[in-house]
């Protein structure tokens, strides 16, 4: 297995990579990390979820020095990878003094102009707005040393490939180029053809693999609302013994608060544990004095453990392989165990990839309505009841009951009990899933109003590719759009509704900050 400590980072780099809570590098990183600071160009085949940040970002800044220009140059296709990026280049680079800054469209170019006078090593930007600044004079790449094509495919698909091919041309030609890109068509091809030298490439496919006969699920899920899901999903699964997977030491920690909060019985595992915590955990989950596992991959690789029900990928695993690991978790012993998987939208295209390459059929699963789970739960304790009946030897609590039972109704009597018994778990809640009434759709679909139309020059194109982007929609599922001068009307599926509605309900298309809102059915047209 690899080690972080393989590459020879500097202290503060390491330091950073502790902090972030990695315990190793994820497959692409192991490959790109060494070629990178050796100096090598790399093709790295990636989706978002397998680190690929860290993969260039960590030698990125391992080899950026403390003088005040431009070293390297990060393009993004979107504002938020631009975002995102910055903010993963931030951490690595927590105890040195190299500075990023994400520059992209729609954010004030004053602000930019600013930020870039003060001095950045790292530019992180979308093409339109890196060039912009190129033509202003505000940004000058002639010491770049370093650029990165982050999610290739998709910028030509997007129409940037003149875009990249100019700001190529203002970077010194003994640059390191890096490109990395989910799939390889022509175009990309051809562009690493051009511009880059004798490139090593890197994938995280590692060809066959011997999946486990575990019954496979996913759940779709927004990014605010996982633990609410996650919670959701254990309710409504009878989880005896579970293992739930976190990517780093620090979300398993954080995740492990959250669910004791919640009256779990749950306890953690990962990297930083004495062996001592470690075996008074094991033996915690071995004797089923807690029913969860919260725990990292590099933690989970000792555990040896027969009956485990569930393995949830709370977070995806960064590759198919770890996949094909976690879930062998589950099953053992002739018995039969289901893996579960929690994908947002952003790492819905990482679970595509999964389920196409380890050949394991996942089934899609709706997370379950609150009503569901109230519904499960019931069924729990009706069995339970049921049960006691037939095991008998209720004698001695007859006479505990005494003459409540004369005085009061029997039912309501055994009605007090169960609630007593059920310490709250079976009290009422609030139905509070998404429902967007009437919005004059046709039946199974959700109609959307957007508070801009051609006024900010949209076109059907820009919100079909922002919806598929954004709320890991397919853009073929996507229904009828009707763009007026000053508002638009947009209609998904209904599953696919609160995907598009958190993702969308505060965000920008082509630049424009946008309002989506249910539309009211009286405003058909
Ligand atoms: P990316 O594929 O770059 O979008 O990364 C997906 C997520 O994985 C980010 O939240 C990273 O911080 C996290 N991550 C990257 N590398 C590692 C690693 N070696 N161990 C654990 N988490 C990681």
């Amino acid at each position: 297995m690899a080690s972080f400590k393989d590459f020879n980072l500097s202290r503060k780099v390491q330091d950073a990579i502790n902090d972030m809570g990695f315990e190793e590098p994820s497959p692409i990183q192991a490959s790109c990390i060494p070629l990178v600071l050796e100096g090598k160009e790399v093709i790295g085949q990636a989706q978002t979820g397998t680190g690929k940040t860290a993969a260039f970002g960590v030698p990125i800044v391992e080899r950026a020095g403390t003088d005040r220009r431009v070293q390297a140059l990060v393009l993004t296709p979107t504002r938020e990878l631009a975002i995102q990026v910055a903010g993963e280049f931030r951490k690595i680079a927590k105890h040195k003094r190299v500075r990023s800054l994400p520059i992209y469209g729609g954010q004030s170019i004053v602000h930019q102009i600013r930020a870039l006078q003060q001095g950045v090593q790292i530019v992180i930007g979308t093409p339109g707005r890196v060039l912009d600044h190129i033509r202003r004079g505000t940004l000058k790449l002639n010491s770049v040393q370093m650029v990165v094509l982050d999610e290739a495919d998709e910028m030509l698909d997007m129409g940037f490939i003149e875009d990249i091919e100019s700001i190529l041309k203002e970077t010194p030609d003994d640059r390191q180029t890096l490109l990395f890109s989910a799939t390889f068509p022509s175009e990309v091809r051809r562009l690493s053809a051009r511009y880059m030298k004798k490139p090593e490439h890197v994938t995280v496919n590692r060809g066959e693999m011997t999946v486990p006969l575990t019954d496979q699920v996913y759940y779709k899920v927004l990014e605010r609302s996982k633990l609410e899901s996650l919670c959701r999903i254990v309710d409504s699964e009878e989880v005896s013994l579970g293992i739930i997977f976190c990517r780093t030491k620090r979300g398993v920690d954080e995740l492990v608060e959250a669910l004791l909060a919640r009256g779990y019985l749950v306890d953690g595992l990962h990297g930083d544990l004495s062996q001592a915590q470690r075996d008074r955990v094991m033996k915690r989950f071995r004797t089923s004095d807690i029913e969860l596992l919260v725990a990292t991959d590099v933690a989970a690789r000792g555990i040896d453990v027969d009956n485990v029900t569930h393995v949830i990928n709370y977070d995806l695993p960064q590759d198919p392989e770890s996949y094909v690991h976690r879930i062998g978790r589950t099953g053992r012993a002739g018995k039969k165990g289901l893996a579960i998987s929690l994908a947002t939208p952003r790492e819905f295209k990482l679970l595509k990839q999964i389920e196409r390459e380890t050949g394991a059929k996942m089934e899609a699963r709706e997370v379950p309505s609150l009503a569901d789970v109230a519904e499960r739960q019931a069924e729990v304790w009706r069995n339970r009841i049921i049960e006691a009946i037939q095991g008998g030897s209720l004698g001695h609590f007859r006479a505990i009951l005494g003459n409540v039972i004369d005085e009061y109704d029997p039912v309501d009597v055994a009605c007090a009990a169960l609630k007593i018994a059920s310490a709250g778990e079976l009290e009422k809640r609030e139905e509070e899933d998404y429902n967007f009434g009437d919005t004059g759709a046709k039946p199974g679909m959700v109609r959307f109003f957007i508070n801009v139309g051609r006024n900010a020059n949209i076109s059907p194109s820009d919100l079909v590719r922002t919806i598929s982007e954004e709320a890991g929609v397919p853009g073929q599922t996507i229904g009828k759009i009707d763009i007026f001068d000053r508002f638009t009307f947009v209609e998904v599926e209904q599953e696919s509704a609160p995907f598009v509605y958190e993702a969308l309900r505060k965000s920008r298309i082509n630049g424009s900050r946008v309002n989506l809102e249910p539309a009211k059915p009286r405003a058909r047209r």
